[in-house]
């Protein structure tokens, strides 16, 4: 991945999603991008049936099979964090994601 460096506008700032403060009251901020993957269970047993039969060589079965989508996306959420919070708690990346779901689903209701 050839990811630039880029600028946050003030739109995009959001409050800590872990102590709702704000977070551009230190030096830094943190912003991770949290993807779900939903595993598909057809590519999965394609491989694995095709590794089998190439002898167990998952290289060479990579070669043959035609399905390659092994996991569905779903667009990224976003989750800001303060400096204090990125550095010293402990965070479910669970619960932070499902905080991002929610903050979505709010934003684009507002919409
Ligand atoms: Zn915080």
């Amino acid at each position: 991945m050839n990811q630039k460096r880029r600028t946050l506008d003030i739109k995009e700032a959001e409050m800590c999603m872990s102590c709702g403060d704000t977070p551009f009251k230190d030096i830094d901020l943190y912003i991770i991008e949290i993807s779900q993957g939903i595993i598909n269970q057809r590519t999965l047993r394609e491989f694995g049936g095709m590794t089998m039969l190439v002898g167990g060589h998952p290289a060479l079965a990579d070669m043959f099979v035609a399905r390659r989508n092994i996991a569905n996306l779903m667009p990224a959420v976003r989750v800001t964090l303060c400096h204090k919070c990125f550095l010293m708690e402990d965070h479910s990346l669970a619960a932070l994601w499902e905080k991002g779901i929610a903050k979505q689903k709010e934003e684009s209701e507002k919409a």
